[in-house]
């Protein structure tokens, strides 16, 4: 049981039962709440890599 982690309800109804569906096999997640039937989708955002300055004068750049 997860008792430190805050529990997510339906934004319309306010439920807190759903069923999980794959949307699009591999991409995305849907979840559709046992209420009133609204679906939200759950999608992850790929990672970017970013570059910040470090110790000295230079920062990795691209030429
Ligand atoms: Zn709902």
């Amino acid at each position: 049981m997860l008792t430190d982690q805050k529990q997510m309800r339906c934004g319309g109804c306010g439920h807190d039962t759903f069923k999980v569906f794959t949307a699009d096999r591999t991409v995305r997640i849907v979840v559709e709440c046992q209420g009133c039937k609204s679906t939200s989708y759950i999608e992850p955002v790929p990672s970017k890599l970013t570059i910040e300055w470090g110790e000295g004068e230079g920062c990795i750049t691209v030429f």
